[in-house]
């Protein structure tokens, strides 16, 4: 990176000669460099590093970063088109984050940059259809040929052979154009390239629009408008397009009129959330003193401290975040909260909507990209001073930041499972080192890795061991499946205690949840008489049979297939439907008990933005006896009226080639156990299992949090795996097997003779060893160096560019959760 002038350093109004001519862009492509363009005069003034900038970049058009300015360049560069932001997206803070973000888990800083500003709602996309080579070969050969017309396809190529069309285009001269386009596609002939393109507020749907007067005019104008702009006058304030437009037919068209005379101003409205009322005036318990006290003192003192929160489910450690978060605004700084993807609910934000008013801003990925444009720009003016968000808000460009908190710090949706592979958890607390600020990380389940980091002195540890005004931990019961079947000889789904624990609670009036953590009817389909299952088209899985939709579904890729009648393999008729998903489990409730009320929450009735809040506001509403569920309904809600978790199948997940399996497991059971007597009533818990010998299972029905860490440390200690050591996946890809294998060996032989202070396990099949079409082999690297696996890393990366391996061949998956 060239170093050169900064953008405040420009100075104002000297001589032209000195402004600098060049500029370094950072582009969303996966090459370690930033490129060099040439600045029009127009632009020489305006643009400073951090800002972003539209760039030609072969023949397609792209967004990047500025990074640097100079005066002088050697060699020839093409021209910047258009400057996207007058003052900068991204600071030095927030630059140096992105680049530690880049080398740390080995991403290319380019993507860093697009995943930490949602700036894209700003930049209006239009995507047109290009010939690639091969196109332009297909054409030619056509047109030497006899060139049969009434070829759609060939009328295709035609048309994108002078130029660049988008579909829309295509569509009004060729029927069916959406269809032949992506068969041109997939034969590789057109690629679909997208334009980006300022977007015009204006050109927003009325309902996301509001409109104030501003200006009064004597000039002509249709009677409308006239009309509008003199009741815009006579009602001060702001107006939403869409309800004016109820009024009066036309007032939309009419207001966007006025906007571009400048008689009135639209701008794009706030997204808003539902707003509960607020809890008033709790007392904060001992604990939650103790816990306060603490935190309060490093947010005055200043400086970087990080603190894990321990406290067990319904221990109240929401409480204490707030009022952290009102110390931090005491002290003139703002604050920033991670909550894991599916606990954002508008219950959730509503409480701190309650307590911070218009202060704060929600960071949802539910909202558009205009909407979550707004928000960063409201962060970034320093008028929010408390965010809440999931995982990318650890970017959030908030102004003076003092305290960091990620709710449930253990949690999976933590960790982003693209480019880049980053975990907003260690992002959080990277942040708060970078800026002397305070991290709170809290769980009833600390991960090892923090809870590591809190032995050894890294974290400060606060525990919260009790439930709020002393209520009982449930009583957890385990029920061993393997005798329930030899007393009863039947493969049921439910043992007759929980039949039986579900029936009282029922009659009682309270509600129940029962956790079963796969979704579909059955797990898989096998023959009798050869014994082969029914595996997807596309990965080496076997399909999940969906009663719904009679269909068989990968819940990898979602290919999905009708129910045959005869194996695939042999032809026999003798088809079983083997294992237990949560759409039979509600099927058996139904039989069990006819006359409760039973809701599903799993993928497939989760599917809208909203459905998984409605379906829970329901179920705390009382509209349902039962909520049956994936993991889903295991994140932190707080429904006081449950009194029963049943845990239909505890078993699914440790059999998982992966070093965390009895992690999640554990974390898992304790934190559905946790949503059991939250309110008056005290709250029991059954757990189904087939080995009820596990560490996991059987710790987790103790709840014995402290056992289980000390038998998990043991291991990872053992094997040396995290936190014991820096590890990294390094998983290749192609769709031939053949190559896959090859470069998987590429790979070990730069690693052959293995380097001082690295460990590499491998090349294997990975355990799924074909996913979407793709075969993959890994690589599991570890060292006690985090610097020794960063080298690694980059020489891997490097090869693979050199090589020129297709740019998703090669991923790499520093810390990961999930081996896969
Ligand atoms: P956790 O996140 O630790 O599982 P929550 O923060 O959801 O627990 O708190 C559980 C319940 O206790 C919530 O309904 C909360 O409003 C309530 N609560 C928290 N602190 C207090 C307190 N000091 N006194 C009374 N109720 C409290
Ligand atoms: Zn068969
Ligand atoms: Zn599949």
């Amino acid at each position: 990176m060239g170093g050169g002038w900064t953008g405040d350093q420009a100075p104002q109004g000297v001589s032209p000669s000195l402004l600098p001519e060049f500029c370094d862009v950072c582009l969303p492509v996966p090459l370690d460099r930033v490129f060099t363009y040439a600045l029009p005069l127009t632009l020489r003034h305006r643009v400073q590093r951090g800002a972003r900038v539209i760039v030609p970049f072969g023949p397609r058009k792209l967004t990047g970063v500025v990074l640097s300015l100079r005066e002088r360049y050697e060699e020839r560069s093409r021209d910047v088109i258009r400057l996207l932001d007058e003052s900068p997206v991204f600071d030095d803070h927030l630059i140096a984050l992105a680049q530690w973000i880049a080398s740390y888990y080995a991403a290319p800083l380019g993507e860093v940059f697009r995943v930490m500003a949602p700036l894209a709602g700003e930049v209006g996309k239009r995507r047109s259809y290009r010939l690639t080579p091969a196109g332009v070969d297909a054409v030619r050969q056509l047109t030497l040929g006899t060139g049969e017309s009434g070829d759609t396809s060939i009328e295709i190529l035609r048309l994108l052979e002078s130029r660049n069309l988008s579909e829309t285009t295509l569509a009004k001269s060729v029927p069916k154009a959406a269809q032949i386009l992506r068969s041109l596609i997939a034969k590789g002939m057109v690629a679909a390239e997208d334009d980006p393109a300022q977007r015009d507020p204006l050109r927003s749907p009325a309902n996301r629009l509001e409109v104030e007067f501003q200006a009064r005019s004597e000039e002509k104008m249709p009677k409308r408008q006239r009309e509008l702009l003199a009741f815009l006058e006579l009602h001060p304030g702001s107006h939403r397009l869409d309800e004016l437009e109820e009024k009066m037919a036309g007032a939309a068209a009419s207001a966007r009129a006025l906007a571009r005379q400048n008689l009135a101003q639209i701008r794009l409205i706030q997204p808003t959330i539902r707003q509960y009322a607020a809890k008033g005036g709790v007392v904060a318990n001992a604990h939650q003193e103790t816990a306060l006290a603490a935190i309060c003192t490093a947010i005055a003192a200043g400086g970087f401290t990080t603190f894990l929160a321990h406290g067990v489910t319904g221990s109240g450690k929401t409480e204490v975040y707030l009022r952290a978060i009102d110390a931090t605004l005491n002290a003139g700084k703002s604050a920033l909260l991670l909550v894991p993807e599916i606990a954002l609910t508008p219950a959730v934000a509503s409480q701190f909507a309650a307590r911070f008013g218009d202060r704060v801003a929600i960071l949802h990925s539910a909202f558009n990209d205009t909407e979550r444009a707004a928000q960063w720009r409201r962060i970034q003016s320093g008028e929010v001073r408390v965010a809440i968000g999931t995982r990318s808000a650890v970017f959030a460009p908030m102004q003076n930041l003092g305290l960091l908190i990620v709710d449930e710090e253990h949690d999976g949706s933590y960790k982003q499972e693209e480019t880049p592979r980053y975990n907003g958890r260690d992002v959080a607390v990277l942040r708060g080192q970078m800026l002397s600020a305070c991290v709170l990380l809290g769980s009833a389940t600390p991960s090892l890795e923090s809870r590591h980091n809190a032995e050894t002195g890294r974290y400060r540890l606060l525990e919260l061991p009790e439930r709020i005004e002393k209520r009982p931990m449930p009583m957890v019961e385990l029920v061993d499946m393997r005798t329930e079947f030899l007393e009863t000889r039947k493969n049921s789904v439910f043992s007759r205690r929980l039949v039986e624990a579900v029936q009282n609670r029922l009659i009682a009036g309270e509600q129940v949840m029962l956790l079963m953590n796969r979704r579909g009817f059955s797990s898989f389909v096998t023959c009798r008489a050869c014994g082969e299952r029914v595996m997807c088209a596309n990965c080496a899985v076997t399909l999940t049979f969906h009663r719904r939709d009679r269909r068989l579904l990968c819940h990898y890729c979602n290919y999905a297939e009708k129910v045959p009648s005869r194996c695939p393999s042999c032809d026999s008729e003798y088809l079983q439907f083997v294992g237990t998903g949560s759409e039979r489990v509600e099927d058996e409730l139904h039989q069990h008990f006819p006359a409760a009320r039973i809701a599903r929450m799993d993928r497939d009735t989760v599917s809208g933005k909203h459905a998984h809040e409605e379906i829970l506001q329901a179920f705390r509403d009382r509209e349902y006896d039962i909520l049956v569920g994936t993991q889903m309904i295991a994140k932190g809600h707080d429904i006081p009226n449950v009194t029963f978790v049943g845990i239909v199948n505890a078993d699914i997940g440790l059999g998982m080639p992966d070093f965390r399996a009895a992690e999640r497991t554990f974390q898992l059971l304790i934190q559905a156990s946790g949503r059991a007597g939250r309110g008056e009533t005290p709250g029991s818990v059954l757990i189904q299992t087939l080995n009820p010998d596990h560490y996991a299972i059987r710790l987790a029905g103790a709840q014995d949090y402290g056992l289980f860490y000390e038998k998990e440390i043991q291991f990872r200690r053992l094997m040396r795996y995290p936190p014991f050591s820096a590890m990294a996946n390094v998983l290749v890809r192609h769709e031939t097997k053949e190559e896959a294998r090859l470069m998987a060996a590429a790979v070990e032989s730069l690693l052959n003779p293995v380097p001082e202070g690295l460990r590499v396990m491998g090349p294997g099949e990975a355990p799924v060893p074909r996913l979407k079409r793709e075969y993959r082999f890994q690589l599991l690297l570890k060292s006690a160096s985090r610097r020794t696996l960063s080298e690694h890393l980059l020489r891997i990366r490097k090869h693979a560019l050199e090589a020129k391996w297709p740019a998703t061949a090669l991923i790499i998956d520093v810390d990961p959760m999930s081996l896969l």
